[in-house]
C-alpha cells in the first residue's frame, strides 16, 4: 500500500517504477480511502500500541494506493525493498529511504508474510476484479 504522505507528495508514480524495476509484478491495484474503520480493521494487531490513534488519524488522511504484487520470495524482498520502518534507519535506495517522511508517514506498506498478504489482499480486493 503506497499510503498518504507518498500519494499526497506526489511519489505514486516512482514507487510503482522502482517495484517493476524490482522484478514485482503488479496483479491487482485500486486508488481509494480508507475509513477510520477500515485502518482500524486493517492495523488490528497494533490496537494497544501507544501510537494507534496516531496511526489511524495518519492512515484516513488522504487517499492511497493499494496493491497485490506477485513474485518469487516476495514478501521478503518487497520488505527489502521499502526499507526500515523509520526512514532514519531506512537502507540507502530503498522506498522508506527516498520517499518517507517520518516513522508513522513513511510512505509505504508491505505485508509480513504470506498469510498476512492473503488477508490484506483480500480486504483490499475480495468482491471486486478477480486477480
Ligand atoms: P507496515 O506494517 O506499515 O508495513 P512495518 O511493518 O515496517 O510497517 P509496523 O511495526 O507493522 O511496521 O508498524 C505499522 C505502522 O505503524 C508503521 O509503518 C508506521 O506507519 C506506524 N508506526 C510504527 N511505529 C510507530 C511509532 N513509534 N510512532 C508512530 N507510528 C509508528
Ligand atoms: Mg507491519
Amino acid at each position: 500500500m503506497i499510503k498518504p504522505d507518498a500519494v499526497e507528495n506526489g511519489h505514486i508514480g516512482a514507487i510503482l517504477e522502482k517495484i517493476n524495476a524490482a522484478g514485482f509484478k503488479i496483479k491487482a491495484m485500486v486508488m481509494t480511502q480508507l475509513s477510520r474503520n477500515d485502518a482500524q480493521e486493517f492495523y488490528a494487531v497494533h490496537r494497544e500500541r501507544p501510537f494507534f490513534g496516531e496511526l489511524v488519524d495518519y492512515m484516513t488522511s488522504g487517499p492511497i494506493v493499494a496493491a497485490i504484487l506477485e513474485k518469487d520470495n516476495a514478501v521478503e524482498d518487497f520488505r527489502k525493498l521499502i526499507g526500515a520502518t523509520n526512514p532514519e534507519e531506512a537502507a540507502e535506495g530503498t522506498i522508506r529511504k527516498l520517499y518517507a517522511q517520518s516513522i508513522a508517514a513513511n510512505a509505504i506498506h508491505g505485508s509480513d508474510s504470506d498469510d498476512n498478504a492473503r488477508i490484506e489482499g483480500d480486504f483490499f480486493f475480495s468482491g471486486r476484479a478477480r486477480y
